[in-house]
């Protein structure tokens, strides 16, 4: 499985990250946050299912843009899968005709421009050779970390997350489990802020790498808000635990 972390920094795209987007074997998006800024709408119109963990703008910025790239003569727009609570949102809140026109009904001749596909709790969906499972997490909106599967083995997207439980126990049960991707927003300095948004610092992360309880699982720290990355990055590397990294954004891993 090559997953990537796309870049969203047009001056320093290594080491500041705005808004999320993994690409998974080029085909499939786990979040919209930099998909429609990404490479060319070529490349894009490879994609044909996005995954949202949550209807915040740092994940489903350019969707609209994506799926407007995409439009093609002949064929169907993509599908979005979302929690009730996300696709609510892309409805009323993005495709209202006020921030976005209302791709959701809108059509490019007799072909729809999105698919929406609600997603429930702990159902697997399966999608190109994938097996993806969308598990609850704590946020301050509903929110999804995913569970990605294929033959070779399975890797963890949390989404955004303050402390959680359910994806640990799900996750330490994977016997192929490869890597985890857990967020790490703030600073601890900002241990207040990241209590009431509902995201992790250095301190906390490490707690949730604990509970996991699997130190032959790489995790990679993501969603470094670009304001106090220098910082994270330096707490995270004081925490000198050997299967912790900071995610490299634009990197192709395979696992
Ligand atoms: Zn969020
Ligand atoms: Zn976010």
């Amino acid at each position: 499985m090559k997953i990537r972390l796309l870049p969203t920094s047009t001056r320093d795209p290594a080491h500041l990250h705005y808004l999320t987007t993994f690409l998974v074997n080029g085909e499939v998006a786990i979040d919209a946050g930099g998909l429609g800024t990404y490479a060319t709408p070529a490349e894009q119109s490879r994609v044909r299912d996005v995954f949202l963990t949550h209807s915040h703008l740092d994940h489903t910025a350019t969707l609209p843009i994506f799926l407007e790239n995409v439009i093609e003569e002949g064929r169907d727009g993509p599908a979005v899968h979302g929690s009730a609570a996300t696709l609510a949102s892309l409805r009323q809140d993005l495709f209202n005709d006020r921030a976005w026109p209302n791709f959701v009904e809108l059509k490019f001749g007799e072909r729809r421009l999105l698919h929406l596909h609600q997603l429930e709790a702990e159902k697997p969906v399966s999608v190109h050779g994938l097996t993806i499972t969308p598990v609850e997490v704590s946020h301050l909106v509903p929110t999804f970390g995913f569970v990605i599967e294929d033959a070779q083995g399975s890797v963890v997207i949390s989404g955004d997350t303050g402390p959680t439980t359910r994806l640990w126990e799900i996750a330490r049960a994977k016997k192929n489990l490869r890597a985890v991707f857990l967020e790490a927003s703030f600073a601890d300095e900002r241990a207040d802020l990241a209590y009431r948004s509902g995201h992790l610092t250095p301190t906390t992360f490490l707690r949730e790498v604990v509970k996991l309880g699997r130190r032959d699982v790489q995790v990679h720290a993501f969603h470094l808000k670009a304001r106090w990355s220098d910082r994270i990055v330096a707490q995270l590397a004081a925490l000198k635990v050997e299967n912790v990294f900071v995610a490299e954004i634009d990197r192709e891993y395979v696992f």
